[in-house]
């Protein structure tokens, strides 16, 4: 729907390769047609749903598609162009860096290809402000955790403000939180921001209470926080307390299974507390959806009047890893636009 579009809207949970649209697979595939990779196994569609390790096995897919400088640079830039296509005027990409010795790919060389990217459509013109959060992922242990921070840190100075903070994921049913606070503390201390995946899977209760002693900027999904689920009270205060926003991505967590349906998703829990809610899409290429199709849906599910979704759109810049000043020019763009919008 129209409305959706046009709503001026802020991304803060998106992965890269979880980003890359049917259309630029296919000019990845047609590039690759050794690697005899399908559609079928880069997407999950419209009413399919997969286990959460069946996902997993879909980015192993993906990632033997993109394992070039040049692949990366075309499909960052294409993903940014498709988010502003999309009405997303404040984009905080995140992805893992990953080196590969078949293609000569370093991690350095990784991230500075995203961080070109970004340069590139900034020079072109493309309506979005775009930062990047370089992300550790939790199967490859603590040690490449600190390995990843260091890196964050080198180009968090480096690249003119792009690089504004470190993530948290892989598969919640690997690793253990605690292994990985000294490189979370670490980052914190050179001014990095910390957006962690939180209570993604249910058995996550402990960990989240470790993680909260080191509470980061944002939270990944927080599935399982609250005690309806199995969480407990004191951690759903502990994020109150420190107003901790969440990042909530609806599409993904019905697809994934980690929620029975839309209906019964944990965003009503948070918004009726009046806590900070981000609407995001996560994987938008693997889930096959966008930032208005999320927006469109919490909606129709949740009964948000129009002017509850702007507000929800508005609130998220306050949630963003932007500096005041990008946050004001923001809030001023979002001001101008109103009128248009309804
Ligand atoms: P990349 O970091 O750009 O390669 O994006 C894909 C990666 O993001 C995956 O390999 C996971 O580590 C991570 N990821 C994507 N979606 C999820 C999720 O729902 N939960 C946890 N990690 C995820």
């Amino acid at each position: 729907e129209l409305f959706y579009r046009q709503l001026p809207k802020v991304e803060l949970h998106a992965h890269l390769n979880g980003s890359v649209s049917v259309a630029t697979m296919e000019r990845l595939i047609a590039r690759k047609p050794h690697l005899n990779i399908d559609h079928s196994m880069t997407a999950i569609l419209k009413g399919q749903r997969r286990t959460l390790d069946e996902c997993f096995q879909v980015f192993k897919v993906i990632h033997q598609l993109i394992d070039t400088e040049e692949d990366l640079l075309m499909v960052t830039k294409s993903v940014i162009r498709e988010f502003a296509e999309d009405g997303v005027r404040y984009l905080e990409l995140r992805s893992t860096p990953r080196a590969d010795s078949k293609t000569g790919l370093t991690k350095r060389r990784y991230v500075e290809s995203i961080i070109e990217a970004i340069r590139q459509c900034k020079e072109e013109n493309v309506d979005t402000e775009v930062r990047f959060l370089v992300a550790v992922d939790r199967r490859n242990g603590a040690e490449v955790a600190m390995e990843t921070v260091k890196l964050a840190e080198d180009y968090m100075l480096a690249s003119d403000g792009l690089v504004v903070g470190v993530d948290l994921s892989g598969d919640p049913n690997v690793g253990h939180g605690k292994d990985f606070l000294p490189a979370l503390q670490k980052a914190r201390n050179c001014g990095l921001k910390l957006a962690l995946h939180m209570s993604e899977v249910p058995s996550q209760k402990e960990e989240s209470e470790l993680l909260l002693t080191l509470p980061p900027d944002r939270i990944g999904h927080g599935t399982f926080l609250h005690p309806e689920v199995g969480g407990s009270q004191s951690l759903v205060d502990r994020v109150r307390e420190k107003n901790i926003p969440l990042e909530l991505c609806l599409t993904s967590n019905v697809k994934g299974q980690t929620v029975g349906s839309y209906q019964k998703h944990h965003f009503p829990y948070w918004y009726q507390l009046g806590h900070p809610c981000v609407l995001c899409t996560d994987d938008k290429g693997v889930f096959s959806t966008s930032l208005s199709m999320e927006y469109q849906l919490a909606a129709a599910t949740f009964g948000l009047s129009r002017e509850a979704v702007w507000t929800l759109s508005q609130q998220a810049i306050g949630c963003s890893f932007a500096t005041d000043a990008v946050r004001q020019q923001l809030q001023q763009r979002w001001a101008l636009l109103l009128p248009e919008v309804f």
